[in-house]
């Protein structure tokens, strides 16, 4: 394979002007293009009725169209993959390597379009998009490393003279992914390539916003050899399509990435069924950064604003709450309103842009809502004058908000709104236990240079990432292995050591010699 050596896709570098004018050009020809997608069952596309998916920054342009997926091909997918479940379960690691590291190949080959498709349809800036594919190529070759190691040969334990025993593991049979639009290309194909390295079947269920980009990517993976009865895809709506899928008996697993109250009912639907089917949710998170008056205040700044406004603040990692002592509180919010105005809020398809549309009209409705109810008890230090032409899209500006607590946050807010709080030094503890009692626990960041506070914070936090003294965003795989605890996730984490083995059931096998 890559021996330990694996190497992770170097992307574009954008600070070279012949590679940016170059990818300008390219992009150009998709501006235009439109995609299609619906039910593709055993290589099989169920037509049916087609609904328009809208680019999210233009209310009138149209990316292309959906067909959701009917109780028909539904009950196909599930029976399909499930008949498949025997060869491929046994089917040799070599080969799902082989056909995770050409998917790795053919999306680098196809980076541009799914760039593009990604920009119209999520709504994510050219930057991010390269970014996704760059993460979902990582995973391919990430995953069929794992399996190699983990699968390829069983394990020899100990025994007594005259016994062998080996340990194996397999495939548990069918697992159904569902992935979220906030990464729907590296999410997407994280979830389902790990489930097929592990040897499962599977139904990928996208997000509904995202089924476009999807399409592509599992067209890809049956390029790469996927067998056609190993790998369907059911896109539609998460209720409807949901429901009928995760009631059927026949299902072994479940990934999830999306909201809490998602993965709730989710959990609970599966708790209906005969069987104990194991679920591996990543939800979202109430992320804090601690500053202390030790911390380097330019890197502050730049770190919390990346990490709150990048990708229009829709990463579960995002940071939602700056504690900052009370000495400096004045001058890092009026330094981070500096830096605010200097944000461009525009259409992604522009190079120039920092932060694109958020997902819908819904969604920055929500967002509304929420800095409309803060405005009694909180104070906006700070919302950015968004340009008249953006009306057309979804787009919400860029805002600062105050608090006295974090008590004030009920949900996540997700979207491009940083919250600040100032604190005392002598209140660290209680802070911690605010934070703690949140229930959530994705990612937290430490801005010190003062080793005690950050071992204090460190040890008593309860969260899954920990980012000290730089931004919190952008977990890379292998590196940086990402998921939360709590009401962030079951684990394992998402890009680590461990995230393949939840998806096998274990053999021992015991042969008296
Ligand atoms: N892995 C991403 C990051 O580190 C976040 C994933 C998500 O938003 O679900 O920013």
């Amino acid at each position: 394979l890559y021996g330990k050596q694996r190497i992770n896709s170097a992307g574009l570098n954008l600070s070279d002007l012949e590679v940016l004018s170059g990818l300008q050009q390219y992009l150009e020809p998709f501006k235009i293009q439109t995609w299609h997608a619906a039910p593709l069952v055993n290589g099989r596309v169920y037509a049916g009725i087609e609904q328009q998916i809208i680019n999210p920054a233009y209310s009138q342009q149209i990316v292309g169209h959906v067909t959701d997926s009917d109780t028909k091909a539904i009950a196909d997918a599930i029976s399909i993959a499930a008949d498949a479940t025997q060869h491929w379960r046994l089917s040799a690691v070599n080969k799902r390597v082989t056909y995770l590291l050409k998917a790795a190949e053919l999306l680098e080959e196809n980076r541009l379009e799914l760039v593009a498709l990604c920009v119209r349809e999520a709504g994510k800036t050219i930057k991010d998009a390269l970014d996704e594919v760059r993460e979902a190529v990582d995973f391919c070759r990430y995953y069929a490393q794992s399996a190699q190691e983990l699968f390829a040969q069983p394990l020899t334990l100990p025994g007594p003279t005259g016994e062998q025993n080996l340990l194996y593991q397999y495939g548990r049979g069918v697992f159904v992914c569902i992935s979220p639009w906030n990464f729907p290309i590296a999410i997407f194909i994280g979830q389902v390539t790990a489930a097929l390295a592990s040897g499962n079947t599977v139904i990928a269920k996208p997000a509904k916003q995202t089924p476009l980009i999807a399409m592509r990517c599992i067209q890809l993976l049956h390029q790469a050899g996927i067998p056609k009865d190993v790998l369907h895809f059911l896109p539609g709506d998460g209720v409807t399509v949901g429901r009928y899928l995760l009631s059927d008996q026949r299902i072994s697993g479940v990934a999830f990435t999306g909201s809490l109250t998602t993965a709730r009912v989710i959990n609970q639907q599966l708790a209906q069924l005969p069987g104990i089917i194991p679920l591996i949710a990543e939800t979202g998170g109430q992320n804090v950064m601690i500053a202390d008056s030790s911390a380097h205040s330019e890197q502050l700044i730049m770190d919390a604003v990346q990490s709150a406004f990048n990708s229009a603040g829709q990463r579960c990692s995002a940071l939602r709450v700056l504690y900052i002592p009370h000495a400096n509180a004045d001058n890092i919010i009026s330094r981070i309103i500096g830096v605010m105005q200097q944000l461009v809020v525009a259409d992604p398809q522009d190079f120039t842009t920092d932060i694109g549309p958020v997902i819908s009209m819904d969604a920055a409705r929500q967002l509304r809502e929420h800095v409309e109810t803060l405005r009694e008890h909180a104070s906006i230090l700070f919302q950015m004058q968004l340009d008249k032409s953006l009306n057309k899209g979804c787009f919400f500006p860029p805002t600062l908000i105050e608090l006295s607590s974090l008590e004030q946050l009920t949900k996540e807010n997700f979207g491009p709104v940083l919250h600040v709080i100032r604190y005392h030094s002598n209140e660290l503890e209680q802070l911690i236990t605010d934070i703690n009692s949140s229930g959530y626990g994705l990612t937290m960041g430490i801005h010190s240079r003062i080793h005690s506070t950050i071992n204090t914070l460190v040890k008593n936090s309860k969260v899954g990432n920990i980012y000290i003294n730089r931004n919190m965003i952008s977990a890379v795989v292998g590196v940086q292995p990402f998921g939360g605890t709590g009401l962030s996730g079951t684990g394992p984490k998402a890009g680590g050591p461990n995230y393949l083995q939840r998806f096998t059931n274990e053999q021992t096998l015991t042969t008296n010699t």
